[in-house]
Protein backbone atom coordinates (compact mmCIF):
# COMPACT_ATOMS: atom_id res chain seq x y z
CA UNK A 1 0.00 0.00 0.00
CA UNK A 2 1.11 3.83 -1.04
CA UNK A 3 2.21 5.93 1.83
CA UNK A 4 -0.41 7.90 3.68
CA UNK A 5 -0.91 11.20 2.18
CA UNK A 6 0.03 14.25 4.85
CA UNK A 7 -2.19 14.83 6.92
CA UNK A 8 -3.21 16.83 10.11
CA UNK A 9 -3.84 14.33 13.18
CA UNK A 10 -6.48 15.24 15.69
CA UNK A 11 -4.42 15.91 18.50
CA UNK A 12 -1.72 17.89 16.05
CA UNK A 13 -3.56 20.80 16.46
CA UNK A 14 -6.47 22.13 13.95
CA UNK A 15 -8.59 20.99 16.48
CA UNK A 16 -11.58 22.54 17.66
CA UNK A 17 -11.68 24.11 21.34
CA UNK A 18 -15.23 23.42 21.71
CA UNK A 19 -15.34 24.47 25.26
CA UNK A 20 -14.47 27.75 24.54
CA UNK A 21 -17.51 28.23 22.75
CA UNK A 22 -19.42 26.99 25.70
CA UNK A 23 -21.01 29.14 28.07
CA UNK A 24 -23.35 29.35 30.86
CA UNK A 25 -26.45 30.95 30.46
CA UNK A 26 -27.90 33.56 33.07
CA UNK A 27 -29.67 30.01 34.69
CA UNK A 28 -25.80 28.27 34.72
CA UNK A 29 -26.85 25.74 31.77
CA UNK A 30 -25.13 24.78 28.95
CA UNK A 31 -27.69 23.32 26.84
CA UNK A 32 -28.79 26.88 24.57
CA UNK A 33 -24.75 26.51 23.28
CA UNK A 34 -24.74 23.02 22.77
CA UNK A 35 -28.15 23.06 21.13
CA UNK A 36 -26.17 26.14 18.89
CA UNK A 37 -23.47 23.96 18.25
CA UNK A 38 -25.79 20.85 17.01
CA UNK A 39 -27.76 23.51 14.87
CA UNK A 40 -24.98 25.22 12.82
CA UNK A 41 -23.86 21.03 11.91
CA UNK A 42 -27.35 21.32 10.31
CA UNK A 43 -27.37 24.61 8.76
CA UNK A 44 -24.19 23.37 7.30
CA UNK A 45 -25.55 19.97 5.69
CA UNK A 46 -28.05 22.35 3.87
CA UNK A 47 -25.14 24.49 2.17
CA UNK A 48 -22.84 21.50 1.63
CA UNK A 49 -25.04 19.82 -1.44
CA UNK A 50 -24.94 22.57 -3.94
CA UNK A 51 -23.79 22.92 -7.31
CA UNK A 52 -24.39 20.99 -10.38
CA UNK A 53 -23.34 17.22 -9.57
CA UNK A 54 -24.09 13.98 -11.01
CA UNK A 55 -25.85 11.52 -8.44
CA UNK A 56 -25.97 8.02 -8.96
CA UNK A 57 -29.88 7.52 -8.14
CA UNK A 58 -29.93 4.38 -8.43
CA UNK A 59 -28.25 2.74 -5.60
CA UNK A 60 -27.13 -0.54 -4.78
CA UNK A 61 -26.17 -0.46 -0.77
CA UNK A 62 -25.07 -3.12 1.14
CA UNK A 63 -25.02 -2.46 4.87
CA UNK A 64 -23.08 -4.44 6.61
CA UNK A 65 -23.26 -4.81 10.96
CA UNK A 66 -21.25 -6.05 13.10
CA UNK A 67 -22.44 -9.14 15.12
CA UNK A 68 -18.95 -9.52 17.38
CA UNK A 69 -18.79 -9.23 20.81
CA UNK A 70 -17.95 -5.91 20.96
CA UNK A 71 -21.35 -5.21 20.14
CA UNK A 72 -22.62 -5.78 23.90
CA UNK A 73 -20.55 -2.85 24.86
CA UNK A 74 -23.53 -0.53 26.94
CA UNK A 75 -21.37 2.67 25.91
CA UNK A 76 -24.58 3.15 24.09
CA UNK A 77 -28.18 2.39 25.58
CA UNK A 78 -29.52 -0.25 26.15
CA UNK A 79 -25.97 -1.63 23.96
CA UNK A 80 -24.76 -1.11 20.67
CA UNK A 81 -26.50 -3.78 18.89
CA UNK A 82 -29.80 -2.89 20.26
CA UNK A 83 -29.07 0.99 19.38
CA UNK A 84 -27.72 0.13 16.14
CA UNK A 85 -30.62 -2.23 15.15
CA UNK A 86 -33.06 0.87 16.24
CA UNK A 87 -31.39 3.49 14.07
CA UNK A 88 -30.95 1.22 10.89
CA UNK A 89 -34.69 0.69 11.33
CA UNK A 90 -34.86 4.17 10.49
CA UNK A 91 -32.25 4.55 8.22
CA UNK A 92 -33.94 2.23 6.11
CA UNK A 93 -37.02 3.65 6.04
CA UNK A 94 -35.45 7.13 5.26
CA UNK A 95 -33.80 5.44 2.67
CA UNK A 96 -36.05 4.02 0.77
CA UNK A 97 -38.35 7.36 0.80
CA UNK A 98 -35.50 8.65 -0.46
CA UNK A 99 -33.94 6.49 -2.86
CA UNK A 100 -37.45 4.93 -4.15
CA UNK A 101 -35.35 3.49 -7.28
CA UNK A 102 -32.57 1.67 -5.06
CA UNK A 103 -31.99 -1.33 -3.66
CA UNK A 104 -30.33 -2.68 0.10
CA UNK A 105 -29.31 -5.53 1.68
CA UNK A 106 -28.04 -6.56 4.58
CA UNK A 107 -25.13 -8.30 5.99
CA UNK A 108 -23.93 -9.07 9.13
CA UNK A 109 -20.32 -10.47 10.21
CA UNK A 110 -19.84 -12.55 13.51
CA UNK A 111 -17.08 -15.23 14.52
CA UNK A 112 -14.82 -14.26 11.90
CA UNK A 113 -18.22 -14.85 8.94
CA UNK A 114 -20.35 -12.84 7.51
CA UNK A 115 -23.39 -14.03 5.99
CA UNK A 116 -26.86 -12.08 4.93
CA UNK A 117 -29.15 -11.21 6.49
CA UNK A 118 -31.16 -10.14 3.58
CA UNK A 119 -30.78 -9.94 -0.10
CA UNK A 120 -30.44 -7.00 -2.20
CA UNK A 121 -33.76 -5.51 -2.81
CA UNK A 122 -36.24 -2.68 -2.53
CA UNK A 123 -38.49 -4.73 -0.30
CA UNK A 124 -38.59 -2.26 2.63
CA UNK A 125 -40.66 -4.83 4.75
CA UNK A 126 -38.05 -7.29 4.26
CA UNK A 127 -35.24 -5.56 5.59
CA UNK A 128 -37.62 -3.84 8.80
CA UNK A 129 -38.13 -7.65 9.86
CA UNK A 130 -34.86 -8.82 9.23
CA UNK A 131 -33.54 -5.85 11.84
CA UNK A 132 -36.39 -6.40 14.51
CA UNK A 133 -35.29 -9.85 14.15
CA UNK A 134 -31.63 -9.62 14.77
CA UNK A 135 -32.34 -8.07 18.28
CA UNK A 136 -31.99 -11.32 19.43
CA UNK A 137 -28.86 -12.79 17.29
CA UNK A 138 -25.96 -13.40 19.96
CA UNK A 139 -22.90 -11.12 19.69
CA UNK A 140 -19.75 -13.49 19.21
CA UNK A 141 -16.17 -13.58 18.63
CA UNK A 142 -14.34 -11.27 15.87
CA UNK A 143 -16.13 -9.80 13.09
CA UNK A 144 -14.07 -10.25 9.28
CA UNK A 145 -14.09 -7.11 7.27
CA UNK A 146 -12.44 -9.24 4.50
CA UNK A 147 -15.60 -12.11 4.22
CA UNK A 148 -17.95 -9.29 5.05
CA UNK A 149 -17.03 -6.68 1.81
CA UNK A 150 -16.23 -10.38 -0.28
CA UNK A 151 -20.12 -11.04 0.39
CA UNK A 152 -21.08 -7.75 -0.77
CA UNK A 153 -18.50 -7.55 -3.77
CA UNK A 154 -19.98 -10.70 -5.05
CA UNK A 155 -23.03 -9.41 -5.63
CA UNK A 156 -22.11 -5.43 -6.28
CA UNK A 157 -19.79 -6.22 -9.04
CA UNK A 158 -22.97 -7.72 -11.14
CA UNK A 159 -25.07 -4.64 -10.64
CA UNK A 160 -24.91 -2.35 -13.78
CA UNK A 161 -22.27 0.30 -14.39
CA UNK A 162 -24.73 3.79 -14.43
CA UNK A 163 -25.88 2.18 -10.42
CA UNK A 164 -23.77 3.12 -7.87
CA UNK A 165 -22.32 0.36 -5.96
CA UNK A 166 -22.49 1.07 -2.06
CA UNK A 167 -20.94 -0.97 1.17
CA UNK A 168 -22.01 0.63 4.85
CA UNK A 169 -19.75 -0.16 7.38
CA UNK A 170 -21.08 -0.30 11.25
CA UNK A 171 -18.14 -1.39 12.59
CA UNK A 172 -18.02 -1.76 16.45
CA UNK A 173 -14.66 -4.21 17.29
CA UNK A 174 -10.94 -3.11 16.97
CA UNK A 175 -10.13 -5.72 15.01
CA UNK A 176 -10.94 -7.95 12.55
CA UNK A 177 -9.83 -11.52 11.10
CA UNK A 178 -9.66 -11.96 7.09
CA UNK A 179 -8.52 -14.80 5.92
CA UNK A 180 -6.18 -13.34 3.78
CA UNK A 181 -4.60 -9.71 2.91
CA UNK A 182 -7.12 -7.25 2.99
CA UNK A 183 -5.10 -4.77 1.07
CA UNK A 184 -5.79 -6.98 -1.91
CA UNK A 185 -9.42 -7.50 -1.66
CA UNK A 186 -9.53 -3.53 -1.50
CA UNK A 187 -8.00 -3.09 -4.69
CA UNK A 188 -10.57 -5.50 -6.46
CA UNK A 189 -12.97 -3.17 -4.63
CA UNK A 190 -11.33 -0.13 -5.97
CA UNK A 191 -11.40 -1.70 -9.17
CA UNK A 192 -14.70 -2.74 -8.99
CA UNK A 193 -15.88 1.04 -8.48
CA UNK A 194 -17.30 -0.58 -4.93
CA UNK A 195 -17.51 2.82 -2.83
CA UNK A 196 -16.85 1.74 1.14
CA UNK A 197 -17.85 3.78 4.07
CA UNK A 198 -17.08 3.04 8.01
CA UNK A 199 -19.24 3.99 11.02
CA UNK A 200 -16.82 3.37 13.68
CA UNK A 201 -18.57 2.97 17.03
CA UNK A 202 -14.99 2.33 19.06
CA UNK A 203 -12.03 4.28 17.64
CA UNK A 204 -10.32 4.98 14.66
CA UNK A 205 -8.80 2.03 13.08
CA UNK A 206 -6.40 1.97 10.34
CA UNK A 207 -7.55 -0.28 7.90
CA UNK A 208 -10.75 1.61 7.69
CA UNK A 209 -9.16 4.40 6.85
CA UNK A 210 -7.40 3.44 3.85
CA UNK A 211 -10.57 1.20 3.08
CA UNK A 212 -12.26 4.56 3.12
CA UNK A 213 -10.25 6.57 1.17
CA UNK A 214 -9.23 3.90 -1.27
CA UNK A 215 -12.74 3.39 -2.35
CA UNK A 216 -13.90 6.99 -2.10
CA UNK A 217 -16.10 6.40 0.75
CA UNK A 218 -16.24 8.37 3.92
CA UNK A 219 -14.85 7.15 7.39
CA UNK A 220 -16.28 8.54 10.89
CA UNK A 221 -16.38 7.60 14.61
CA UNK A 222 -19.43 8.29 16.60
CA UNK A 223 -19.48 10.78 19.48
CA UNK A 224 -22.73 9.63 21.57
CA UNK A 225 -25.89 8.47 19.83
CA UNK A 226 -27.38 11.69 18.47
CA UNK A 227 -24.20 11.97 16.57
CA UNK A 228 -24.35 8.27 15.36
CA UNK A 229 -27.76 8.71 14.09
CA UNK A 230 -26.42 11.65 12.13
CA UNK A 231 -23.70 10.23 10.48
CA UNK A 232 -26.04 7.65 9.49
CA UNK A 233 -28.67 9.92 7.84
CA UNK A 234 -25.50 11.49 6.10
CA UNK A 235 -25.75 7.86 3.87
CA UNK A 236 -29.53 8.30 2.98
CA UNK A 237 -28.66 11.34 0.67
CA UNK A 238 -27.39 9.93 -2.90
CA UNK A 239 -23.56 10.50 -3.17
CA UNK A 240 -22.41 12.22 -6.17
CA UNK A 241 -20.74 10.13 -8.42
CA UNK A 242 -17.18 9.36 -9.84
CA UNK A 243 -16.59 10.90 -13.31
CA UNK A 244 -15.69 7.62 -14.55
CA UNK A 245 -19.10 6.13 -13.98
CA UNK A 246 -21.05 5.30 -16.99
CA UNK A 247 -23.95 7.49 -17.90
CA UNK A 248 -26.88 5.67 -19.57
CA UNK A 249 -30.80 6.10 -20.26
CA UNK A 250 -32.78 3.25 -18.31
CA UNK A 251 -36.10 2.15 -19.80
CA UNK A 252 -38.76 2.22 -17.47
CA UNK A 253 -42.13 0.83 -17.16
CA UNK A 254 -45.21 2.63 -15.12
CA UNK A 255 -47.53 0.39 -14.20
CA UNK A 256 -51.26 1.42 -13.19
CA UNK A 257 -52.08 -0.47 -10.26
CA UNK A 258 -55.12 -2.68 -11.52
CA UNK A 259 -57.92 -3.26 -9.59
CA UNK A 260 -60.33 -6.06 -10.76
CA UNK A 261 -63.74 -6.56 -9.34
CA UNK A 262 -65.41 -10.03 -8.51
CA UNK A 263 -68.29 -9.27 -10.59
CA UNK A 264 -66.07 -8.91 -13.71
CA UNK A 265 -66.16 -11.95 -15.79
CA UNK A 266 -63.29 -11.49 -17.37
CA UNK A 267 -61.01 -10.96 -14.10
CA UNK A 268 -58.63 -14.16 -13.94
CA UNK A 269 -56.86 -14.80 -10.93
CA UNK A 270 -52.76 -14.86 -10.84
CA UNK A 271 -49.96 -15.07 -8.83
CA UNK A 272 -47.32 -12.46 -8.46
CA UNK A 273 -43.99 -13.08 -8.97
CA UNK A 274 -42.34 -11.79 -5.54
CA UNK A 275 -44.97 -14.14 -4.21
CA UNK A 276 -43.69 -17.28 -6.36
CA UNK A 277 -39.93 -16.36 -5.99
CA UNK A 278 -39.93 -16.16 -2.04
CA UNK A 279 -41.96 -19.28 -1.37
CA UNK A 280 -44.30 -17.58 1.03
CA UNK A 281 -47.40 -19.22 -0.04
CA UNK A 282 -48.34 -18.20 -3.25
CA UNK A 283 -52.08 -17.02 -3.51
CA UNK A 284 -54.35 -16.05 -6.25
CA UNK A 285 -55.40 -12.92 -6.32
CA UNK A 286 -57.12 -10.71 -8.88
CA UNK A 287 -55.64 -7.35 -9.26
CA UNK A 288 -51.61 -6.01 -8.92
CA UNK A 289 -49.02 -3.97 -10.72
CA UNK A 290 -49.07 -5.70 -14.48
CA UNK A 291 -45.44 -4.98 -16.54
CA UNK A 292 -46.45 -3.08 -19.40
CA UNK A 293 -44.23 -4.99 -21.48
CA UNK A 294 -44.66 -8.77 -20.27
CA UNK A 295 -47.38 -8.46 -18.36
CA UNK A 296 -45.99 -10.38 -15.13
CA UNK A 297 -47.23 -9.23 -12.17
CA UNK A 298 -46.43 -7.53 -9.13
CA UNK A 299 -47.74 -6.79 -5.87
CA UNK A 300 -45.49 -3.99 -4.79
CA UNK A 301 -43.29 -1.40 -6.40
CA UNK A 302 -40.42 -0.26 -7.41
CA UNK A 303 -39.25 -4.01 -8.59
CA UNK A 304 -37.07 -5.11 -11.44
CA UNK A 305 -39.37 -7.17 -13.57
CA UNK A 306 -38.58 -10.68 -13.40
CA UNK A 307 -39.22 -11.46 -16.82
CA UNK A 308 -38.18 -9.12 -18.62
CA UNK A 309 -35.44 -6.91 -16.65
CA UNK A 310 -37.81 -3.99 -17.27
CA UNK A 311 -37.63 -1.45 -14.03
CA UNK A 312 -41.12 -0.80 -13.01
CA UNK A 313 -41.42 2.19 -10.98
CA UNK A 314 -44.26 4.58 -9.60
CA UNK A 315 -44.85 8.34 -10.74
CA UNK A 316 -44.73 9.45 -7.66
CA UNK A 317 -41.77 7.52 -6.58
CA UNK A 318 -39.88 8.85 -9.31
CA UNK A 319 -40.78 12.48 -8.77
CA UNK A 320 -39.61 12.25 -5.51
CA UNK A 321 -36.11 11.30 -6.20
CA UNK A 322 -36.37 14.74 -8.46
CA UNK A 323 -35.31 16.95 -5.64
CA UNK A 324 -31.78 15.72 -5.61
CA UNK A 325 -31.23 16.85 -8.50
CA UNK A 326 -32.35 20.64 -8.60
CA UNK A 327 -32.14 20.91 -4.37
CA UNK A 328 -33.46 24.10 -3.16
CA UNK A 329 -31.23 26.86 -2.66
CA UNK A 330 -30.02 27.92 1.37
CA UNK A 331 -32.17 31.03 2.34
CA UNK A 332 -30.03 33.89 3.01
CA UNK A 333 -29.29 34.30 7.01
CA UNK A 334 -30.39 37.55 8.43
CA UNK A 335 -29.76 38.74 11.73
CA UNK A 336 -33.52 39.92 13.36
CA UNK A 337 -32.18 42.87 14.21
CA UNK A 338 -31.23 44.37 10.77
CA UNK A 339 -33.94 42.64 9.25
CA UNK A 340 -36.41 45.53 7.91
CA UNK A 341 -39.48 43.37 6.55
CA UNK A 342 -42.24 41.87 8.46
CA UNK A 343 -41.87 40.09 11.75
CA UNK A 344 -43.91 37.24 10.90
CA UNK A 345 -42.89 33.90 9.52
CA UNK A 346 -44.78 33.26 5.79
CA UNK A 347 -44.57 29.49 6.51
CA UNK A 348 -46.01 29.17 10.01
CA UNK A 349 -47.35 32.55 10.95
CA UNK A 350 -45.88 32.72 14.09
CA UNK A 351 -44.10 35.82 15.27
CA UNK A 352 -40.07 35.92 14.89
CA UNK A 353 -38.54 35.22 17.84
CA UNK A 354 -34.90 33.88 17.22
CA UNK A 355 -31.82 35.95 16.72
CA UNK A 356 -31.48 35.05 12.71
CA UNK A 357 -34.49 35.01 9.93
CA UNK A 358 -33.81 33.35 6.89
CA UNK A 359 -34.69 34.82 3.88
CA UNK A 360 -35.61 33.23 0.26
CA UNK A 361 -33.43 35.11 -2.65
CA UNK A 362 -36.08 34.32 -4.88
CA UNK A 363 -39.81 35.43 -3.51
CA UNK A 364 -37.87 37.33 -1.01
CA UNK A 365 -40.14 35.98 1.76
CA UNK A 366 -39.12 35.19 5.32
CA UNK A 367 -38.97 32.13 7.66
CA UNK A 368 -38.39 31.20 10.91
CA UNK A 369 -35.29 28.49 11.91
CA UNK A 370 -37.89 25.74 11.93
CA UNK A 371 -39.82 26.63 9.04
CA UNK A 372 -36.61 26.73 7.04
CA UNK A 373 -35.14 23.17 7.99
CA UNK A 374 -38.56 21.73 7.55
CA UNK A 375 -38.76 23.27 3.96
CA UNK A 376 -35.32 22.59 3.17
CA UNK A 377 -35.34 18.78 5.02
CA UNK A 378 -39.17 17.66 4.03
CA UNK A 379 -40.72 19.88 1.38
CA UNK A 380 -38.16 21.04 -0.86
CA UNK A 381 -39.25 23.36 -2.21
CA UNK A 382 -40.21 26.82 -1.46
CA UNK A 383 -44.05 27.80 -0.29
CA UNK A 384 -43.63 31.39 -1.29
CA UNK A 385 -42.40 30.59 -4.77
CA UNK A 386 -44.93 27.73 -5.13
CA UNK A 387 -47.53 30.61 -4.19
CA UNK A 388 -45.95 33.53 -6.30
CA UNK A 389 -46.35 30.75 -9.17
CA UNK A 390 -49.43 29.18 -8.86
CA UNK A 391 -50.92 32.85 -9.01
CA UNK A 392 -49.28 33.99 -11.81
CA UNK A 393 -50.35 31.62 -13.89
CA UNK A 394 -54.24 31.52 -12.56
CA UNK A 395 -53.93 34.83 -13.57
ZN1 LIG B 1 -41.71 -7.52 -17.68
ZN1 LIG C 1 -42.14 29.57 10.79
ZN1 LIG D 1 -39.15 31.40 -2.35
Amino acid sequence: MEEEPERTKRWEGGYERTWEILKEDESGSLRPTIESILFKAKRKRLYEHHGQVRLGMMRHLYVVIDGSRAMEDQDLKPNRLTCTLKLLEYFVEEYFDQNPISQLGLIVSKSKRAEKMTELSGNTKKHLTALKKAVDMNCSGEPSLYNALNLAMQTLKHMPAHTSREVLIVFSSLTTCDPANIYDLIKCLKAGKIRVSIIGLSAEVRVCTVLARETGGTYHVILDESHYKELLMHHVRPLPTSSSSECSLIRMGFPQHYIASLSDQDAKPSFSMVQLENNSEPSLSLGGYFCPQCRAKYCELPVECKICGLTLVSAPHLARSYHHLFPLDAFQEVPLAEYQGERCCQGCQGEMKDQNVYVCKVCQNVFCVDCDLFIHDCLHCCPGCVHRNSTATSA
